[in-house]
């Protein structure tokens, strides 16, 4: 593999040791690089060579000059109850790059075997977990919502017993950072103000470097208030396009505000506010409509963690940041998709009356916005299809027709603009469970069609009409198990 000045750093070794643990891959059999996201690597500083080469990292029977690999510790709380075991148990941070760019890259292989942290889990990810998480993260890249990238996957033999006996596989997952905030948590709640400090100077200086050169009040302060807004931004990005995580715990809440962690996560088809994606959740704690507000629980027990080096006012205070900037974004999303450039009063009002249409009627969420972007290039019909009872569209038509006679734009221009905020494309469950059938008997091309479909969610692409579809039957509402 070639490199374009690429810096070879580990600057997670600088933290205290009680932060990692130094564990070497458990080796993997016959493992095949059967996906490699060439543009990423370029990006990276690695340019195209043959992906091949990257077999034996991503098998973890090869560690290049440089690579330290280290089991992250962290703690958290998991459905609200505090976990002070948890910590990297299947993946290992093998080293951090810096490419041409100044861009820093951690590289995280998940499935990497046993950790001092894997407590009753055999330290893999199955084959169907890993093409999820790729899927889903360059899906999510693709849309332009902030979320860890895949850099390439590998598929072995070794057989991995979940329900049923599955194989084994790796992700070579890429990110600025897999600080977490349940780091924060196990900082305070196991090691004391000064490792504290330190993850948190440590934190700022690789990922908030604007803030480095402010008083320590201030700089902790507006460090917390980022974190809150970034992650209150990510959760009404994740509402505004549909997207259910279904596992929010605060071990998987990213401190740099990315979407992290895919497990049981789903695009809602049909609309259903109170939608629960993950099998294991009975409660519905992570149900699409408590995402916002999950997000702000999380960031209470970011602040608790940030007690001992920060006062209980400015705490609160970055707290408060959190509803407003929930509500900017999500109301702006709202407006982008609806094509309100024009600001009027009764704008709440008939971005919660069109929720709770789609909710009544159970209408497709993607097909619903998509359609919207194309009604005076193609008609209503197209939306008024998607109703059982024809006159709710009509209705809600005449509402939204009134309203666009305030708008200034032309209605190209804005159908241009709203195609570019609604996805035509978006990876549903049914479309994901297809190509994992495909690709557990050998054939990986339809998995690769799909994302190349993915990356380009907001283009029309004539062809790939059919990856646009509503789910069949037996796709809807599919609840995936946590386990993976
Ligand atoms: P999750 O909720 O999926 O993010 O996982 C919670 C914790 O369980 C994390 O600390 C993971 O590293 C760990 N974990 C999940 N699956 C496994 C596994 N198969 N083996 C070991 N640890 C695991
Ligand atoms: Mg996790």
């Amino acid at each position: 593999m070639s490199e374009q000045s690429v810096t070879i750093e580990h600057r997670y070794l600088e933290l205290p040791d009680s932060f990692y643990t130094r564990v070497t891959p458990t080796p993997l059999k016959d493992g095949r690089l059967v996906c490699f996201n060439a543009p990423l690597a370029e990006a990276m500083g690695f340019r195209a060579t043959d992906p091949s080469d990257w077999t034996g990292v991503g098998s973890g029977t090869e560690l290049l000059d440089g690579m330290d690999p280290v089991a992250m510790k962290y703690t958290g709380h998991q459905f609200g109850v505090y976990n002070p075991e948890l910590g990297d148990g299947r993946g290992l941070l093998l080293w951090e790059t810096v490419g041409p760019d100044g861009r820093r890259w951690d590289w995280h292989l998940k499935g990497a075997g046993m950790t001092p942290y894997s407590r009753f889990g055999d330290g893999r990810a199955v084959l169907r977990s890993t093409i999820r998480e790729y899927l889903c993260s360059e899906a999510m890249a693709g849309l332009g919502i902030p979320t860890t990238r895949a850099l390439f996957m590998v598929s072995a033999k070794d057989p991995v017993r979940r329900e049923s006996i599955e194989t084994a596989s790796t992700l070579l997952r890429v990110t600025q950072s897999h600080i977490r905030f349940g780091h924060f948590e196990f900082a305070t709640h196991h090691e004391g103000e000064e490792a504290l400090r330190t993850l948190l100077e440590h934190v700022i200086s690789l990922h908030f470097p604007h803030l480095i050169r402010l008083p320590e009040k201030e700089r902790y302060q507006r460090w917390f208030e980022e974190v809150v807004e970034r992650t209150a931004g990510l959760i009404a990005d994740w509402q505004a396009v549909g997207f259910c995580h279904g596992v929010m715990n605060s071990d998987n809440m990213s401190i740099i505000g990315e979407t992290l962690d895919y497990g049981p996560y789903a695009f809602l088809d049909d609309f259903d506010a109170g939608f629960i994606c993950n099998h294991t959740d009975q409660g519905g704690r992570y149900a699409y409509n408590r995402q916002p507000n999950i997000g702000f629980v999380n960031c209470q027990y970011l602040a608790n963690a940030l007690l001992p080096v920060m006062n209980e006012d400015d705490v609160r205070q970055g707290l408060r940041r959190y509803e407003t900037a929930y509500n900017q974004r999500f109301q702006q999303n709202m407006r982008n998709k609806l094509g309100l450039y024009t600001e009027s009063g009764a704008d709440i009002s008939l971005i919660m009356d069109t929720f709770s249409m789609l909710h009544e009627y159970h209408l497709d969420y993607t097909l619903f916005f998509r359609s919207l972007s194309n009604l005076h290039l193609k008609g209503k019909a197209p939306i008024r299809d998607l109703f059982v009872d024809r006159s709710v569209a009509d209705e809600w038509l005449e509402r939204y027709e009134k309203r666009l006679l305030d708008e200034t734009r032309a209605h190209d221009e804005r159908e241009v603009a709203m195609r570019q905020q609604n996805p035509k494309y978006i990876l549903r469950n049914y479309l994901a469970q297809q190509v994992i059938l495909e690709a557990q008997s050998g054939d990986y091309e339809p998995m690769k069609d799909l994302l190349k479909v993915l990356q380009r969610p907001f283009d029309e692409q004539p062809g790939n009409e059919s990856y646009a579809a509503p789910p069949p039957d037996w796709g809807k509402h599919l609840s995936i198990s946590c386990s993976s």
